[in-house]
């Protein structure tokens, strides 16, 4: 079980998030994602959806028990968590970056960039 590692950069979780409810306490959360439409050029997103992709490609992946639903416009938005070099992401995260153009939290971005921009 890793999921209370104080080693590990948590993105995308939002507080009120079902999985509390089974890890409670747990999470190192982030800062609440932010919608934004303004900052990023849609060929900016377009990149960041891509490096998002390639790392989830190679990330190591876990089923949790039940699904999240978007709290932006309540779709079932998937079960799965990645983990890859220390960065926990869960697999709604891309419905996010997507459908809301949330704000890539900087860090993670950060780390996308330099793992996967070729
Ligand atoms: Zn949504």
């Amino acid at each position: 079980m890793s999921y209370s590692d104080p080693n590990k950069y948590y993105v995308g979780f939002w507080k009120e998030s079902a999985h509390m409810g089974w890890i409670p306490g747990a999470r190192v959360w982030t800062e609440l994602p932010v919608a934004n439409t303004s900052s990023l050029s849609s060929d900016q997103q377009t990149q960041l959806i891509h490096l998002l992709k390639r790392a989830e490609q190679v990330a190591n992946r876990t089923e949790y028990f039940g699904f999240s639903t978007c709290r932006l416009c309540g779709i079932c938005n998937g079960g799965e968590e990645f983990e890859w070099k220390g960065f926990v992401w869960p697999s709604g995260y891309m419905h996010y970056l997507l459908e809301h153009h949330v704000q890539m939290d900087e860090r993670f971005e950060a780390f996308l960039r330099m793992e996967f921009s070729r």
